[in-house]
């Protein structure tokens, strides 16, 4: 993963601070332990930068995850559908599985592709 250091798709995969890409915004990287899912360093401890900008600053993560979780559903759809050759009724659950699966991932990739609308990366704030 290292290739994309420097590109917004290395922070938004990764969950790297957006200006230094040094160091995880969120206190736990799996998002899959559920009940921190949502916990978050304030500021980057690397540059400083303060992640959430105001209150509420990541309620507009949400209208990202619209965008996320359709294309999702449509690689589920297009892999059991086309792909498999499988019913579309096997196909319908097909979509609501991973997205049931992948949700954790969801939530923080439109948290990282939110955050990173807003801060671009300063290759004078990294380590080397
Ligand atoms: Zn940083």
């Amino acid at each position: 993963m290292n290739f994309l250091k420097g590109s917004k798709l290395y922070s938004v995969l990764t969950g790297t601070c957006p200006v230094c890409q040094e160091e995880s915004m969120y206190k736990d990287p799996n998002p899959y332990h559920i009940s921190r899912i949502f916990d978050m360093h304030t500021r980057c401890s690397n540059c400083g930068t303060r992640y959430k900008m105001e209150p509420s600053f990541f309620f507009g993560a949400m209208y990202v995850s619209y965008a996320v979780g359709i294309a999702f559903a449509t690689a589920a759809f297009v892999i059991s559908y086309w792909l498999l050759e499988l019913s579309l009724l096997i196909s319908f659950f097909a979509i609501v599985i991973t997205l049931v699966i992948f949700l954790p991932i969801i939530v923080r990739w439109s948290r990282n592709i939110w955050v990173n609308f807003f801060f671009t990366f300063d290759p004078k704030k990294t380590k080397n």
